[in-house]
């Protein structure tokens, strides 16, 4: 062969073997085939030589222009099945493998239980009202029959924010809202953050949830709280569970009743029972009829009007429903608490 020809063939192959991709590939062909490649010089200087010479070279160069084009053909293919095998490899997916597990959030045991209390009030035909958690002394303990002198006020430890403003000690304040903007008949739950200057214990939080509710109406009795309080304590608790009312007093009703459950834990036996302390019975809510200086406070006529008002604390429903013994793990967000309720 063509000693040129022999030099060009032993560097192009060397160079190919070292090409790793496209444009290395095609570096390679304009370098030897591109109009002024090696491999072209050689083809167009054919024509100064002698025939015979030209003859010789011309059958040996278009030889190795074949030789090098499938050469150059090969190592493409080559290069392309690499990186084919390459990427196949880098996105396999191993089925076997375990997966990611998704966190899912879930609703605060507290949230769960003020949900399902409202919904069962609500088929009863009850509506929700709100107000302000920042009362004022009027709507907070005057208008409801609590005067500035009335020992009742030491019952409810209050925080003041201001002269005559208070955070709610109760989520009443809302009934007398309510029966200042409408005339009866009235039928509303009120649920909502209330605050007591308490020391946390384990039946104590300075601030917890309430549910408060409100009936008012013409011959409204107490035989209407005893059957809307029965039914509420069946669905939330259970429908066999013995309900009591003990008589009590709050200075917004009258007369007014603690209501009391037979105990889940014992099943109302008592006998060494720690929930209900070996009565039988756990308290639950407080009621009553709603005393007639409140309907006055609102301009409601008593001898027309009757009604009757509750209250629960959520949290405490909270409690005897998932057997819980202490309130403050309601409020302090420890995630091993709370995703037992997911
Ligand atoms: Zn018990």
């Amino acid at each position: 062969m063509d000693a040129d020809l022999l030099r060009i063939r032993d560097d192009a192959l060397l160079a190919l073997e070292s090409c790793q991709d496209e444009a290395n590939l095609e570096a390679f062909r304009v370098r030897v085939f591109g109009k002024k490649g090696e491999l072209t010089s050689v083809l167009r200087s054919l024509g100064s030589l002698p025939p015979e010479q030209r003859r010789v070279v011309g059958e040996q160069a278009n030889q190795l222009k074949e030789l090098l084009e499938s050469q150059l053909t090969a190592r493409r293919a080559r290069l392309q099945d690499e990186q084919r095998a390459q990427s196949v490899a880098a996105e396999r997916i191993d089925i076997t493998e375990p997966g990611v597990r998704r966190l899912r959030g879930s609703q605060h045991p507290l949230l769960q239980t003020l949900d399902e209390t409202i919904a069962i009030f609500t088929a009863m035909g009850f509506e929700v009202a709100r107000g302000p958690d920042i009362e004022d002394d009027y709507h907070n303990f005057a208008a409801l029959n609590i005067p500035a002198d009335h020992p009742a006020r030491e019952m409810q430890d209050t925080f003041f924010v201001g002269p005559e403003m208070v955070l709610r000690t109760h989520t009443s304040p809302v009934q007398i809202r309510v029966m200042e903007s409408r005339q009866p008949p009235i039928q509303i739950i009120v649920p909502g953050m209330v605050y007591r200057n308490d020391a946390p214990d384990q039946t104590h939080s300075p601030v917890f949830c309430q549910l408060e509710g409100l009936m008012v109406g013409k011959d409204i009795c107490f035989a209407h709280l005893k059957g809307v309080l029965t039914a509420f304590i069946h669905s939330m608790f259970g429908p066999d569970l013995p309900v009591r009312f003990r008589p009590s007093y709050f200075p917004f009703t009258e007369p007014s009743a603690e209501v009391d459950m037979g105990c889940p834990v014992c099943g109302g036996n008592g006998a060494g029972c720690t929930r209900c302390k070996g009565t039988g019975w756990v308290e639950i809510l407080g009621s009553g009829m709603v005393h007639p200086n409140v309907f006055r406070a609102v301009g409601y006529d008593p001898e027309v009007y009757s009604g009757f008002a509750f209250g629960m604390g959520i949290d405490r429903i909270a409690l005897r429903r998932y057997e819980v013994d202490d309130i403050r793990l309601f409020y302090e967000n420890d995630l091993r608490f709370l995703r037992q309720f997911s």
